[in-house]
């Protein structure tokens, strides 16, 4: 039987690691990430499964018999600030998975993957794509850090040989599927009053980049009716953007009242006290259910654009950064995972979207694949702040234990 203390003793080894007073520092390819490395290794060696490193610096606890194998896990890297649930909570609750499923026909492999929040170099999910082969090699390993590190480097650095990345997919056909435990990113399953939810599929995202044009001048000697105030501009387009979206978003994204658009990064040009913005570029981040609610919140404001150029004479270019559908998860594999939580729970728990990136939802392109959500109080991640009762916890590792012998 999975219990919280047994999860308990798990993370009170790894909490040692990367602790610092406003939250947890466990970047990849650092000393910390080395040290939870070591965690990772005892873990394994207590519960029989012999650990290896793929060539993306994935780690897997894998059992003696032939793969394919089921795969359990999450990530053990965080943010800068991080909590102590955002990934290894899914790590613990694999060690006890693997324990409870060693005599089973179908034991399963413990993997944690590297660089999911992708906080040094921008890469995130980076080891679950490494997987999927769906990274631009050359370009990625040159990115650098804050501190000039290429992640070539740090990668050789860690002990991960970067010119053998290209081998990594070849290591995908030892898993069967993928499931993922994880806490719940918002207060979604807290409100619903439900310890776990099945994640059906990670939302649809646009993300444009917006130039605007307009002309530097003197902040002091300019007449409102002359300026062509870039920055100006900027402010009433995101105000517009984010008012779009609040406003109409029950009608645009067919009535969940989910379509969440962030204006995430600006970069202004000079950017100096005494001008008037000559240039401004901005990053829009919408996510919706589904496309078309990202696209019909897209052709409103291309009327708030209009309006903005004829009012402003700020020329304003819009370009698709990047954009991607729904990511469904297997059928399959949430229908064994609703059954279980049904038969550990006595009820059905709800299903969800998540707004956020997953290494389950990279998988998913290539094997089946799911997520369960634990119910996070307070609705934060990437913070101190991050919540979950080890109760729930031992709920969602019983589910899919319970789950992995229904699709076994
Ligand atoms: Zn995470």
């Amino acid at each position: 039987m999975i219990t919280a203390d047994a999860l308990r003793a798990r993370l009170d080894g790894l909490d040692a690691i990367g602790v610092r007073p406003d939250g947890v520092w466990r970047m990849a390819w650092s000393g910390e990430d080395a040290a939870a490395r070591a965690w990772f290794e005892d873990q394994a060696a207590g519960v029989g499964l012999r650990v290896a490193r793929d060539p993306a610096g994935n780690l897997w606890a894998s059992p003696e018999v032939e793969p394919p194998w089921w795969g359990v896990g999450s990530h053990l890297d965080s943010v800068r600030g991080g909590g102590r649930f955002d990934g290894p909570l899914g790590v613990v609750c694999g060690f006890e998975i693997a324990a409870a499923r060693e005599s089973s026909t179908r034991p399963v492999a413990v993997v944690s993957f590297a660089d999911e929040e992708g906080a040094r170099f921008n890469t995130p999910t980076f080891g679950s794509k490494a997987l999927a082969g769906r990274l631009d090699l050359p370009a990625v390993l040159e990115r650098g850090d804050d501190d000039g590190v290429s992640l070539r480097d740090a990668m050789a650095a860690a002990g991960v040989e970067p010119d053998g990345l290209a081998d990594a997919p070849g290591w995908l056909d030892r898993l069967a599927g993928f499931i993922e435990i994880h806490i719940d990113q918002t207060t979604e399953l807290a409100r619903a009053g439900e310890p776990v939810g099945v994640v059906s599929a990670l939302a649809a995202r646009t993300r444009l980049e917006v130039t605007l044009t307009g002309r530097a001048d003197h902040a002091g000697t300019t007449p409102r009716a002359e300026r062509r105030d870039a920055l100006s501009a900027a402010a009433r387009l995101i105000v517009g953007a984010e008012d779009l979206a609040a406003g109409a978003g029950s009608a645009l994204d067919g009535g969940t009242g989910s379509l969440t658009v962030t204006a995430s990064k600006i970069i202004t040009t000079p950017n100096a006290p005494t001008t008037i913005a000559a240039e401004v570029r901005l990053w829009i981040d919408a996510r919706a259910p589904n496309l078309d609610a990202i696209d019909a919140w897209r052709s409103r404001l291309d009327s708030v654009i209009a309006e903005l150029r004829a009012r402003t004479a700020v020329e304003v270019d819009v370009s698709v950064a990047s954009r991607s559908d729904a990511r469904e998860f297997s059928g399959e594999v949430r229908a064994a995972l609703a059954r279980a939580a049904e038969q550990v729970l006595g009820h059905a728990v709800p299903e969800l979207v998540c707004f956020a990136g997953h290494d389950a939802g990279v998988l998913a392109e290539r094997v089946p694949a799911a997520m369960l959500f634990v119910r996070n109080p307070t609705g934060i991640s990437h913070s101190p702040e991050e919540a979950v009762s080890l109760d729930d916890a031992a709920i969602a590792a019983r589910v899919v234990e319970q789950a992995l012998g229904l699709l076994a």
